[in-house]
């Protein structure tokens, strides 16, 4: 329990209209002290020195669709949302260059790129409603990825508020950088671990004219595994291709039956072309009813189900995926990343530690993205990886465990 005293300081660093009602801020059935929602990245520094002085734990938040990834939290007092950062501070259609504030939803941001024929070439996530600041502090990936760019490539320099009150700027807002440590590619994948990301400066894409889904049916999943993986040595003007077991179809409303999903981005030229040596090498490969990409991502981003991802090198792809069946979940997989997802509406300890072990005997691993408290705090979600390292980036940035304290590995 915090002392009224210590979270009374906080009220005193931020105007007090920024502060919320922490009913609504709840993670893992735990309700904040305190919520404030600041307008400004002043705001949010003045916010953490604070918290940091009197010792309390601060969880950033934008759209609140991860916020059960990785670990139960240690403590959380106080909720930081960064809904009133949402200005877009600059864009440059022509250098292709994009500033926003982290606040900001993607799909807002993709509204404003589309006006121009542009847009951020990352994978739509499963929620409208994911902040920029998220989706970097979470670098999750779909489909597109081992095919386009990971959000952190694309990430020319960014704006993160420390716990300490300092605005650190690292990289630039142009393709051609300062020089520097990119200090901003620590901060994706950190789930917010080292400071609170308040503005970022992307690269952006012209929009593909043209686009096309194709489902190419086999016999077996060995046999769909060799397409996909024949397709993608083929050079297609392709943003996905993955291997869907049967009943994966089936849920996603296509035929019940071993299926490679592909989808087609490019000129119309490339395109067509490229379907015509998917017809060649598959002709059962016809153009689905449906939204079967979006359904595959709700299926990913369900945050009720037990969901594990594997990275394995893209030749154990089909063996990852009948690890996962074996273990009762519905399975697909990624060819160009490697990425295998199961998903099973739960699953126990022991089972994620036997995927697990599948993942890492083959040179790979397994993390657990969704999954009850329960079992989050029974099995480490992200494995192993380099903890003495993490440790001592957390000991540099955020000493006293003011930010998201313990969800990210144990101690960090
Ligand atoms: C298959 C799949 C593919 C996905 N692909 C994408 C994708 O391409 N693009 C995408 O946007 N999302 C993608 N997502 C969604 C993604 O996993 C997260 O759900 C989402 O990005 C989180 O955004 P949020 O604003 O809801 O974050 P929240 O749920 O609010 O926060 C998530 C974590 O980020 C931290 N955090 C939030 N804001 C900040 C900040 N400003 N600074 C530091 N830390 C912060 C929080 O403390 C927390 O640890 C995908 C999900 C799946 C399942």
């Amino acid at each position: 329990m915090t002392s009224p005293t210590r979270l009374e300081s906080l009220r005193h660093a931020v105007p007090s209209d920024v502060e919320r009602s922490p009913s609504g801020f709840g993670i893992d059935a735990v309700e904040p002290a305190l919520a404030f929602s600041p307008d400004d990245r002043n705001e949010v520094a003045a916010l953490l020195r604070a918290a940091d002085e009197a010792g309390v734990v601060v969880v950033p938040q934008g759209g609140r669709t991860a916020l059960s990834l990785g670990r139960p939290l240690q403590r959380y007092d106080v909720a930081l949302e960064t809904r009133g950062l949402q200005r877009i501070v600059e864009y440059v259609p022509d250098d292709l260059t994009l500033t926003v504030e982290a606040g900001i939803h993607l799909e807002a941001l993709q509204q404003t790129l589309r006006e121009h024929g542009q847009y951020l070439p990352i994978d739509p996530p499963p929620d409208d409603h994911v902040s920029i600041g998220g989706l970097l502090a979470t670098a999750r990936s779909g489909a597109w990825r081992g095919h386009l760019p990971a959000a952190r490539d694309l990430l020319l320099g960014a704006v993160v508020a420390s716990p300490t009150g300092q605005l650190e700027s690292s990289g630039g807002r142009v393709v051609k950088n300062v020089t520097g440590y990119d200090m901003h590619r620590m901060h994706t994948g950190a789930l917010g671990a080292f400071g609170v990301i308040v503005e970022a400066s992307f690269k952006v894409a012209p929009l593909p004219p043209v686009t096309r889904t194709l489902a190419a049916r086999a016999d077996t999943i060995a046999e769909a595994g060799a397409l996909a993986m024949r397709l993608w040595n083929a050079s297609l003007a392709a943003r996905a291709i993955s291997i869907l077991a049967p009943e994966t179809a089936e849920r996603i409303g296509l035929e019940a039956s071993p299926t490679v999903l592909i989808e087609l981005a490019g000129l119309e030229v490339s395109v067509d072309r490229s379907t015509q040596i998917i017809r060649e090498a598959n002709p059962r490969a016809d153009e689905p009813a449906g939204t079967p990409w979006e359904r595959l991502r709700r299926l990913h981003g369900d945050r009720v189900a037990a969901v594990v991802r594997f990275g394995v090198p893209s030749s154990d792809v089909i063996g990852a995926i009948e690890a996962a069946r074996g273990a009762g979940c519905i399975a697909w997989g990624h060819i160009a990343s490697g990425a295998v997802i199961g998903h099973a509406p739960s699953l126990d300890a022991a089972s994620v530690q036997r995927l697990r072990a599948h993942a890492t005997e083959r040179g790979g691993f397994l993390q657990l993205e969704s999954g009850s408290r329960g079992l989050r705090a029974a099995v480490d979600p992200f494995g192993p990886g380099e903890v003495d390292l993490v440790r001592s980036l957390k000991a540099r940035f955020d000493a006293r465990g003011t930010l998201n304290r313990g969800r990210w590995m144990e101690g960090v």
